[in-house]
């Protein structure tokens, strides 16, 4: 062996699981010859002001559905939703489900809906001023009642955004999508299901348990047989930004390399909980946490989704053991094989160290 391979000290080749949901495991290789994936060079974003032939830019409102709300709610609009031209879902063509031997369908009913975030075409979300931002947040918490309100048949109204070619949207100019389903998707289900489980056994609520660790855990994790330093833990390694009432983590078992999720520091199940006066916080912790991924990553594409409590019978029962948090998921490579066939995440950075070169970005303060 060569000293050129010799693997560095650093290095890190393990399977984490991920706490929450313990039937999804990422591969941490940071190993050059590990490395399955190239990061690809990713198409560039379109970061004009203003185009003339986008239908989300202002001056071309007639180019959409009509507006289901916006704001502000009189003068020129900053943010406009309106009805998806090609929804995946909606109440249109319903069709009743059916069961027949080992196919089943329930119906398709529910609504898609997108949020135009800002009049300017290809702003980022770290150039949106924070009271645009806490608006922002304000749209998706109003939207998402009205429609839980509209129709008992909805148990979830997912909200999210694809930023970038290389997350997947489909028009360039900065957008949110809303779509309420009559279903809970499998992956809500399934961290649902098993803070649930967790909390049943502890009595406590498992993601308070890793802001806590987050925040306060320190260790030294000894080999039981030559007594070696196998890991340090440091004290705040996982947090990429703190505000008064959310605070930005690197999870353990981050799926992608540039992962951060944004929780509420107190316990809370529902995002439509989170009160007026504390969008501000929110909106500063995302702004902070997005400009850090951009300055890191050099021009962050990402999907960011929303996970909330859902609403169906069990909405009660699960308060005091889910905690709603926002997943943002930059994409920097494409997805390979092994990762479609195995379901096995690959993530190339070390996520400790990851969340290290986040918190070092030199932010204006505030
Ligand atoms: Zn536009
Ligand atoms: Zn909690
Ligand atoms: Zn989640």
């Amino acid at each position: 062996m060569s000293d050129a391979s010799k693997p560095d000290s650093n290095e890190v080749r393990e399977i984490r699981i991920n706490p929450v949901v313990p039937g999804e495991s990422v591969l941490v290789a940071t190993a050059r010859s590990m490395r399955p994936k190239k990061a690809e060079e990713l198409a560039p974003r379109d970061t004009r002001k203003h185009v003339e032939t986008c239908p989300f830019c202002r001056g071309n409102e007639h180019k959409t559905p009509p507006a289901i709300l916006t704001w502000p709610d009189t003068g020129d609009w900053q943010i406009r939703m309106v009805e998806n031209l090609y929804p995946v879902l909606g109440d249109d063509r319903a069709q009743a489900g059916f069961t027949f031997g080992l196919q089943q369908t329930i119906d398709g009913y529910g609504r898609h809906e997108v949020i135009i975030d800002h009049s300017e075409h290809g702003i980022a979300v770290q150039d949106m001023a924070e009271t645009h931002l806490a608006a922002l947040f304000g749209v998706y918490q109003t939207r998402m009642r009205q429609l839980f309100d509209s129709d008992e048949r909805l148990k979830y109204v997912l909200v999210f955004k694809n930023f970038g070619p290389a997350a997947g949207a489909s028009i360039p100019h900065t957008h949110s999508q809303v779509i309420a389903m009559p279903v809970v998707p499998e992956n809500v289900d399934a961290e649902v299901r098993n803070s649930a489980t967790h909390y049943a056994k502890h009595h406590h609520c498992i993601f308070c348990a890793l802001i806590d660790e987050a925040l306060t855990f320190e260790a030294t994790i000894y080999d039981r047989n030559s007594g070696a330093v196998r890991r340090k833990i440091n004290v705040g390694q996982y947090v990429v930004e703190r505000g008064e009432k959310f605070i930005a983590i690197k999870p353990f078992a981050s799926r992608y390399e540039w992962e951060v999720h944004i929780l509420p520091l107190a316990h809370q199940a529902d995002f439509l909980d989170v009160r007026g006066e504390d969008l501000a916080d929110l909106a500063r912790v995302m702004k902070r946490t997005m400009a850090r991924l951009d300055a890191v990553i050099g021009g962050a594409q990402y999907n960011f989704f929303l996970h909330s409590v859902p609403h169906d019978a069990q909405q009660a029962t699960h308060a005091p053991s889910y905690h709603w948090h926002l997943e943002i998921c930059p994409r920097t490579s494409i997805p390979t094989g092994f990762e479609l066939g195995s379901g096995l995440f690959v993530n190339t950075i070390n996520p400790e160290e990851a969340a290290e070169r986040l918190r070092s970005v030199e932010l204006p303060a505030r």
